[in-house]
């Protein structure tokens, strides 16, 4: 059976008052969550102080990114892996549509990045999802296996097991329009069973996250669906009443 696992993206949001608000709500609750993983990823420059905030051992903490570079060097704006686990990150989300729509992160680059966090002993979130206009021409599969695809090819199919993977439907992110529990769970079955063709007992263990417009009243819809194990929250992560609540849906 797979853990379940609900992921915060707070993206470029919060300083430290509205840090500390959220982080003593998340504290006053993280209890009722039972055994559902979850993870908080700040800022990088908010994570040290996301985790001296964090006053309970079940919520862990996660970058939003990093340099496919794993040490430190002169690379001048950018964020180790090692600096990452310094400030006590178990997890890091690559490929998010926003670094690859906005940044320009190919699929060889993020592959490289999910190669680095592996080696470096931090857990990737490896984001995938199409536009809508992929979706509409019929592109939705072979834009999601290419994106798997380049991971795959670039860690091998065992490490698989090792990374969490987050079905992110662009045209889902920040919309208020959610993919509905049935077209989710037919692209989470479609991951599941490319990775199957390649390593079945891979394909069982890998958590896959839904992840767009994520909120309490249809978060539960989600993730009883079978091959949707938790979300990747963003909007709705920075109130801690209602990450706790889509926490509680999982
Ligand atoms: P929203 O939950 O705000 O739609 O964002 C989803 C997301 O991009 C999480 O990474």
């Amino acid at each position: 059976m797979r853990q379940l696992f609900v992921a915060g993206n707070w993206k470029m949001h919060g300083d430290k008052a509205s840090i500390k608000t959220l982080v003593t709500g998340l504290n006053a609750k993280a209890d009722s969550v039972g055994d559902v993983l979850v993870a908080v990823c700040p800022p990088a420059v908010y994570l040290d102080y996301t985790k001296n905030c964090l006053m309970v051992d079940n919520i862990a903490l996660g970058g939003q990114n990093m340099a496919v570079e794993p040490m430190q060097g002169a690379y001048t704006g950018e964020t180790s892996a090692a600096m990452l686990k310094d400030v006590g990150c178990q997890y890091v989300i690559l490929g998010h549509s926003e670094r690859r729509a906005i940044y320009g992160e190919t699929d060889q680059e993020i592959a490289a990045k999910v190669k680095t966090a592996l080696t470096s002993g931090l857990t990737p979130i490896l984001c995938v999802g199409e536009t809508l206009e992929e979706r509409e021409s019929g592109q939705l599969e072979s834009v999601i296996s290419q994106q798997l695809d380049a991971a795959v090819a670039e860690v091998g199919i065992d490490q698989f097991s090792n990374v969490v993977i987050a079905y992110e439907p662009v045209w889902a992110i920040g919309t208020g329009k959610t993919a509905s529990a049935q077209q989710a769970q037919d692209v989470h079955a479609f991951i599941r069973g490319q990775l199957a063709k390649l390593n079945p007992s891979v394909a069982e263990k890998v958590i896959i996250q839904y992840g767009g417009s994520v909120k309490p009243n249809n978060a539960s819809e989600l993730f009883s669906q079978p091959d949707i194990d938790g979300g990747l929250i963003g909007g709705a992560s920075l109130n801690a009443d209602d990450f706790i609540a889509i926490c509680q849906a999982a």
